[in-house]
């Protein structure tokens, strides 16, 4: 295990520390050798007795500069005691032998351990620790010294949050070691597919590489770097959700850390199935899950239907229109008409097609100028069979609905294997690249989104205000919104089943505002885009009415109303009816809610204010 310490380097300690004092960061690898899981159960449940009451905060915006740094270490210290008291080199009974390496002052190492995908908080963002663990024992090991140095802690997998939800002050566990794939035989009596059991650090292009060989199909994202586990944890949306349903509508089991640092096997029927229950869709975004997953079960995965891995069963396509609003808003009318088409989505075949709308806008690079674009993407999945269906009895209509009034163009037809769909997804060539943790597309790192979910149809006097808010802006960099089909199988499982919630849904919007690559995220002028990115949103919202009917939690926005603390109807707009069934398992599983994002209080007030400008005590925290 990795373990990051927080520590100023010495250009930042010269700036604000008081003369003699003296800090470093330490990188601590720790080796650990085999040792089986059962024993380590065993052995890490045994040691779990001398808990004592999470102590008070880290840090405070009332203290002192000096005194908070001093804090720091102190805590940072202690919680490096504690790891070396557990050292099972020092207890011969558990027959392991742990490794200390310690290095200081890197400064890089650092920086990159505390990154997250989005870099709008990274000013915000100084963990005391981040530990790479690579089992469910040094994960347990790490809640057990995060509690004993009284620290939060927060759990972070693909690093996609939208709002660098593992951005804390406290102790960062990246699960991202954790990837082994395992298929159960002992427990497929009954199921249809085997279950399939995976590491809680896996990405979604890691997952694809993997899941392919099996034969079988996983519902999940578009994008390969997002985690699998963060996935989950808000439902899991993507092209394939119409014909399968959701990510987490197939997760039977989840092995997590529960706040006493025990290893625990949540499933359906035994006395943790609520974590279960959390982890499909409820277990991130305003709150954040009471454990740290290490492993998801996956059953009753669909086989694919590709009869080779050389069949190629997808197929994509583009309707791209002139970019203009009046065809902007005709498309999305269009596009909503089709999905509330009794005729069509009666049809098991439509499930099979997703569109999503796309509006687009970009500065140009170099000169003046932006460039604007309009389109729908088409994906297809099915068999021979079903491609030739497609092609006969929906591309006529397709063409007529989308291209008659309007001219818009069909391009880019495309076919793809499984895997080859995948890799065109996440715009890289090869496997190997795929499973890497990277993708081939040039995305800016600094954005503000925002989600609408819909359940009844939306005006066009709406479709008109979003569309104008995007091609009508002459933003310095990049924005956009694209419209996520819903319904289909997602419809088909109960609302309270699982956490997740917008079962009804017609569809959801994700609108994200790009910041410039030279902005200082702490000036005015970032406060501004912020600003305007919001009142566009809203106006969107309004303009909805009775059609608007929440968010998204995989979108989440903290925004003006601090959803670090979320009021009852905000926590409704993420999580429908379900919200109080979540809060109670959030409050009887971590009543000291030890897993969370801490920042310190004026600097939460920052962020609710959705400024950046930080006071002198503020400033302390670095
Ligand atoms: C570029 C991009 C594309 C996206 N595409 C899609 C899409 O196609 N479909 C869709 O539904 N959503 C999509 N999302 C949203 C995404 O699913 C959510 O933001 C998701 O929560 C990200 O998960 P992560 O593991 O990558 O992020 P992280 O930031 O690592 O984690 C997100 C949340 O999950 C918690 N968490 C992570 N690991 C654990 C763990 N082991 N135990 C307990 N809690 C944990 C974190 O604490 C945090 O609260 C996308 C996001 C981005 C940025």
């Amino acid at each position: 295990m990795i373990l990051y310490y927080y520590a100023k380097t010495k250009s930042r300690q010269s700036k604000l520390m008081t003369p003699g004092m003296e800090l470093r960061t330490e990188i601590l690898s720790v080796r650990r050798s085999n040792v089986s899981n059962a024993r380590n159960k065993e052995l890490f449940s045994r040691g779990n007795n001398d808990e004592g009451p999470l102590a008070a905060p880290t840090a405070s915006s009332s203290i002192g500069r000096a005194s908070s740094l001093f804090k720091r270490h102190n805590v940072t210290s202690s919680f490096s005691a504690c790891l070396k008291q557990q050292d099972p080199s020092q207890n011969h009974a558990y027959g392991e032998h742990l490794e200390y390496v310690t290095v200081f002052d890197d400064e890089d190492e650092y920086d990159a351990a505390r990154s997250t995908w989005n870099h709008a908080k990274l000013h915000l963002q100084f963990p005391n620790i981040i530990a790479f663990p690579a089992s469910a024992e040094e994960v347990s090991l790490v809640v057990k010294c995060t509690r004993l140095s009284g620290q939060y802690i927060c759990a972070r997998n693909g690093k996609h949050s939208f709002e660098s939800d593992t951005c804390t002050y406290g102790v960062v566990v990246d699960v991202s070691k954790m990837k082994q794939i395992t298929t159960l035989d002992g427990r497929l009596e009954g199921k249809e597919s085997p279950v399939v059991r995976l590491g809680a650090g896996l990405t979604l292009g890691q997952v694809a590489v993997e899941v392919v060989k099996l034969g079988l199909v996983v519902p999940m994202g578009s994008c390969a770097t997002v985690g699998l586990t963060g996935l989950t944890l808000v439902g899991g949306q993507g092209p394939l959700s119409r014909l399968y349903g959701m990510l987490s509508d197939y997760v039977s089991a989840i092995e997590l850390i529960d706040e006493r640092a025990q290893i625990v096997l949540a499933t359906a029927s035994n006395e943790y199935a609520d974590y279960l229950w959390l982890a499909r869709g409820g277990g991130s975004g305003t709150h954040h899950f009471p454990g740290i997953i290490t492993a998801i079960e996956l059953s009753g995965l669909p086989s694919s239907e590709s009869s080779s891995s050389d069949t190629k069963s997808y197929i994509d396509f583009r309707i791209e229109y002139n970019p203009t609003v009046e065809n902007a808003v005709q498309m999305l009318s269009d596009w909503q008409k089709l999905h509330m088409d009794p005729k069509y989505i009666n049809d098991p075949l439509f499930n099979r097609i997703t569109m999503e709308p796309w509006i687009f806008v970009d500065a140009a690079k170099k000169g003046y100028g932006w460039k604007k674009k309009v389109f729908l993407t088409v994906y297809f999945y099915g068999t021979a069979k079903h491609r030739s269906d497609f092609r006969s009895r929906y591309m006529p209509m397709l063409k007529i609905i989308f291209t008659g009034t309007t001219k818009a163009k069909i391009t880019n037809w495309q076919y793809h294997t499984s895997i080859g769909f995948q890799r065109y997804l996440a715009g890289v060539k090869s496997n190997k690249k795929l499973a890497s943790g990277k993708h081939g597309w040039n995305i800016n790192d600094r954005w503000k989104g925002y989600s609408a979910v819909v359940s009844k149809a939306v005006s066009n006097k709406a479709f008109r205000i979003l569309a104008e808010g995007i091609l009508e802006s002459q933003p310095m960099s990049k924005r956009y919104v694209e419209l996520k089909p819903l319904g289909g199988e997602i419809k088909k499982m109960d609302k309270s089943e699982t956490a997740f919630s917008h079962r009804d849904a017609l569809w959801w919007s994700l609108t994200n505002h790009f910041f410039p690559d030279d902005i200082n995220m702490t000036s005015t002028h970032a406060d501004s885009i912020r600003t305007e990115s919001r009142r566009h949103h809203q106006s969107f919202v309004d303009a909805m009415g009775g059609s608007f009917s929440g968010y998204y939690a995989g979108y989440i926005d903290r925004g003006s109303s601090n959803t670090l603390h979320p009021s009852r109807r905000e926590l409704e707009l993420y999580y429908g009816g379900n919200a109080r069934r979540i809060k109670s398992i959030k409050t009887k599983r971590d009543p000291q809610n030890l897993f969370r994002v801490y920042i310190p209080e004026a600097l939460s007030h920052s962020v609710k204010q959705g400024s950046v400008a930080l006071s002198g005590a503020v400033q302390a925290e670095y």
